[in-house]
């Protein structure tokens, strides 16, 4: 029983405690679970707990395994780049010793050149100072040279004027002598010219050694070389112009004007340039020679121009010039401008005669009145064209004939002021009467004061009276004077060429009886000579103008020419006579 309560609580202690036993009885029970349960969970952890510690050592290892594997990778990289690096090394070393050297070099190069340039600039400044020194010489030099070529000219100019004087009290014959170009047709084969010489290329042996010397290399098979040189007046080479050729004969054209007869003749074989020199170079078709290109006109052509030039500056009226034109062919003269009864111009037969004061004329000679160089070239053109020709194997157009112009200038003059005798102007006169009918009717007609030539003498009764000059300019284009056989022609021709020889052996005999001052000089013996006697044996300035051919086929040739030039220099006729004209002046 409760204490104090009186109430038996045995049953309700026993029942509780029967609940409690119960009730730790369950929680033993669920202990010993849980305990079952702890272990089995531990059991688990430690099997996690092993395999956690397996997979940790597993991923250890691989990390163990990765990182090996890396530093392999990387250390073969770093050593090759490094073996790289060890080579550029030594690249860059052997590059900068490179250098190093290359620089030394250099630096010793530049020394090298700038001692070389020091050296030459030093040179140089001597060299300049040398060449200073020979400027100043050769200036001087030049000075002297140019005082020494001034007092040479000078001294040529006076030796050539005494020469000139010497020639003229002598009367000797001028020779010029010109040199033509070797030409297409030298080399063509030749068959006219002997075995012996024919070749087919061209070999100059005729040279200008200077103005005044022709030197000729006479080196024929067989024989031993010579050079041989001739002496003349002037020479000209195959360079010199036209021009040139007649800057020298001009003066021998105010001879002319100042009253001394004129006679220019070429001389040589056939195409050596005669007709070139003369006239010019000839047309194809016409045989004419051509006036279209100035610089190339001939002797001829530019002599009237130079002719009719002095004639202007004299007072009008005074002068005037009248021209003819003869052939001499098989020796037989011809006048080229004598004209039919239609004025037609055929070549007439003429004769050549003495007359009684020994000169020689033309009697019935056709002379025209021209006014000026053109009317004249007009003439002489025509005149041309009646010339016989031949082509002979040497040369297409040569010319078979010799062919004289002849310009005749009649100066009148008033009063007594001249110094002509009056038996040289009677006989003139008379000489001229023939040509009367030719007398310009347009002198006549400005000349009102003034006979014409046939009047009768007695108009020179009294001195006040007008009186007529006549000086005469011939200039002769000379047949080919090659040997006979050398131009190939038969026949005909052949008659032709012994003509021609005749003639000029006639014209060297003449000068050679001239040159040894013979009582008898056979002009007679060739119409040639007679027809020129007064210019080669008289009182005429005559010049011969050699032509030559400087190739070594025509040797022979060229020594026969240059033989006739030499003996024609030596030729002394006495002192050449002027007809004195009074010296007018200018008309205003
Ligand atoms: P020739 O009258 O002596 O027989 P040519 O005067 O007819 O000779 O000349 C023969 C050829 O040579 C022509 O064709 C001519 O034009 C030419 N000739 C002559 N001399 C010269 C020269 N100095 N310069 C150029 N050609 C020339
Ligand atoms: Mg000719």
């Amino acid at each position: 029983m409760w204490p104090g309560s009186g109430l038996d609580l045995g049953p309700v202690w026993s029942l509780r405690a029967r609940q409690l036993e119960q009730r730790l009885r369950t929680k033993e029970e669920r202990i010993v679970v849980l305990e079952t349960e702890n272990a089995l969970l531990h059991l688990k952890l430690a099997e996690y707990q092993g395999f956690a510690g397996r997979s940790t050592d597993e991923v250890l290892q691989l990390y163990s395994a990765h990182r090996q594997q890396q530093t392999l990778q990387s250390s073969s990289l770093v050593t090759q780049l490094h073996r790289a690096i060890q080579r550029l090394k030594q690249d860059l070393k052997s590059l900068h010793s490179f250098a190093l050297e290359l620089s030394k070099d250099f630096q010793h190069q530049c020394k090298t050149y700038l001692y070389q340039v020091l050296t030459a600039v030093q040179r140089i400044q001597l060299q300049n100072e040398a060449m200073q020194m020979f400027q100043i010489k050769a200036f001087d030099l030049e000075q002297s040279l140019q005082e020494v070529t001034e007092r040479y000219e000078k001294e040529k100019h006076k030796r050539r004027a005494l020469h000139n004087s010497l020639v003229e009290l002598r009367g000797n014959i001028r020779v010029h002598c010109r040199i033509r170009p070797l030409l297409a047709f030298d080399t063509a084969a030749g068959h006219t010219i002997p075995q012996d010489r024919q070749r087919n290329f061209s070999e100059k042996v005729a040279y200008a050694a200077d103005d005044e010397t022709v030197l000729v290399k006479c080196n024929r098979p067989g024989h031993a070389s010579i050079n041989k040189t001739f002496q003349f007046e002037r020479v000209y080479n195959a360079s010199e112009s036209q021009d040139t050729v007649f800057a020298d004969v001009a003066p021998l054209l105010t001879s002319l004007l100042d009253g001394y007869n004129v006679c220019i003749m070429a001389y040589g074989q056939t195409g050596s340039g005669k007709t070139y020199t003369m006239l010019g170079p000839q047309l194809e078709e016409n045989f004419a020679f051509s006036i279209e290109d100035e610089s190339e006109l001939g002797i001829i052509p530019r002599a009237t121009q130079e002719v009719f030039r002095l004639i202007s500056e004299k007072p009008p009226g005074s002068y005037w010039v009248e021209v003819s034109v003869v052939e001499v062919y098989n020796n037989e003269i011809f006048d080229l401008l004598a004209k039919d009864s239609c004025g037609r111009v055929f070549g007439v037969k003429r004769d050549v005669v003495t007359t009684r004061e020994g000169k020689s004329d033309v009697p019935l000679l056709t002379y025209e009145t021209v006014e000026n160089a053109s009317e004249f070239l007009h003439l002489v053109n025509k005149g041309l064209q009646l010339r016989v020709r031949h082509p002979t194997l040497v040369h297409a157009h040569s010319s078979r004939s010799h062919l004289v112009v002849t310009l005749t200038i009649t100066t009148i003059v008033s009063g007594d002021n001249f110094g002509i005798s009056w038996e040289d102007e009677l006989t003139s006169q008379k000489r001229n009467k023939e040509v009367s009918c030719t007398f310009p009717q347009k002198m006549r007609e400005n000349k009102s004061t003034f006979s014409s030539r046939a009047s009768s003498p007695a108009q020179f009764e009294t001195t006040e009276k007008p009186k007529q000059i006549k000086t005469r300019l011939q200039l002769v284009d000379l047949a080919g004077s090659e040997c006979v056989g050398m131009s190939g022609v038969t026949g005909a021709a052949l008659r032709e060429t012994s003509f021609i020889n005749r003639s000029l052996s006639a014209l060297a005999d003449v000068l050679g009886a001239i040159a040894e001052q013979r009582s008898h000089v056979p002009y007679r013996n060739s119409k040639l000579t007679h027809l020129l006697q007064d210019a080669v044996g008289g009182d005429a300035k005559l010049l011969v103008m050699l032509c030559i051919s400087p190739d070594q086929k025509y040797l022979a040739e060229s020594m026969q020419s240059l033989g006739f030039g030499t003996r024609a220099r030596q030729v002394q006729r006495g002192q050449l006579k002027k007809k004195n004209l009074p010296v007018p002046s200018k008309a205003k």
